[in-house]
């Protein structure tokens, strides 16, 4: 994992610090992991999980991230790119075959992006290409820097479940049941192939900015099980479902 021109702080150190386990244990360089999206919430917490656990971490923020730019590293490289901007994703400088896993987590869920009759045309076309067509063209565009076996992760929402759903944050449901499909498309036609799994993600109902404080999960209960979930997905090349707990969800 290349360390070049990598500032340090003293969060960083400590979270790269508490890698460090013990004779025996995989070295940190072994794994990599990137995220987009990991500014604050879910992502910025899926760095910290993932740095604690020895993996080395890209990550993406589209806006300045203080408390990302807080856990710099050694193992930690940090990029800027826009989901809805394809050109700010198109040359990220990673080589191919770089990465065990990629986790697409940015999203957006505001008032505005919730009824189907008030929203406009602008709110429509903005959470579509933030939650669906943006993760999937930054998918297939990124997903030659994974490695053959290697992991693909969106993160979906349990909202996003024809089966499960009963109504209401319409245009945020559509979105995510929209990233299920372009997933499991992705997976049949790119991912597959290559061996590389590809999943849906359910990350709970968090305390974010999105979540809001009622949320049922901290940040990091969410992180801790999507991080088990990730290092527990194998060899499993077919497209998968799964809340953080690692239960497969209905479509
Ligand atoms: P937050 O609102 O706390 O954070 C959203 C993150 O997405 C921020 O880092 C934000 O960056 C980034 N982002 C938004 N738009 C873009 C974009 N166009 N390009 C790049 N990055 C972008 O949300 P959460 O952490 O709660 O949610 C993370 C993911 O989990 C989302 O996909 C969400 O739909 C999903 N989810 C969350 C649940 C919850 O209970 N919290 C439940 C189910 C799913 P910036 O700081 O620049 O805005």
């Amino acid at each position: 994992f290349s360390t070049k021109g990598f500032a340090k702080s003293p969060k960083g150190e400590l979270a790269c610090r508490t890698r460090h386990k013990g004779d025996g244990e995989q070295n940190m360089a072994d794994r990599t992991v990137f995220i987009l999206g990991a500014s604050r919430g879910i992502g910025l917490g899926l760095v910290e999980e993932f740095l604690a656990r020895g993996w080395g971490v890209v990550a993406s923020e589209r806006s300045h991230g203080d408390d990302l730019h807080a856990l710099e590293c050694d193992a930690l490289r940090i990029l800027t790119c826009d989901v809805t901007d394809p050109d700010s994703y198109a040359d990220l400088g990673l080589d191919a075959g770089e990465l065990d896993t990629i986790i697409i987590n940015a999203g957006i869920g505001g008032a505005r992006h919730q009824d189907a009759m008030q929203a406009t045309t602008e709110d429509v076309a903005e959470i579509m290409m933030t939650n669906a067509f943006g993760p999937a063209r930054a998918a297939k565009t990124l997903l030659p820097t994974v490695k053959d076996g290697g992991t693909l992760a969106v993160m979906s929402s349990q909202l996003g479940s024809i089966a499960d759903s009963s109504g209401g944050f319409e245009l945020y449901r559509t979105s995510k049941a929209a990233l299920n499909m372009l997933a499991k498309g992705i997976s049949v036609q790119l991912a597959e192939p290559r061996g590389i799994g590809v999943i849906a993600l359910h990350p709970g109902w968090v305390q974010t900015d999105m979540g809001g404080p009622q949320a049922t999960l901290t940040v990091a209960e969410s992180v801790k099980g999507i991080a088990d979930v990730i290092e527990g997905a194998g060899a499993e090349s077919a497209f998968r479902y799964l809340d953080y707990s690692g239960k497969t969800l209905p479509f």
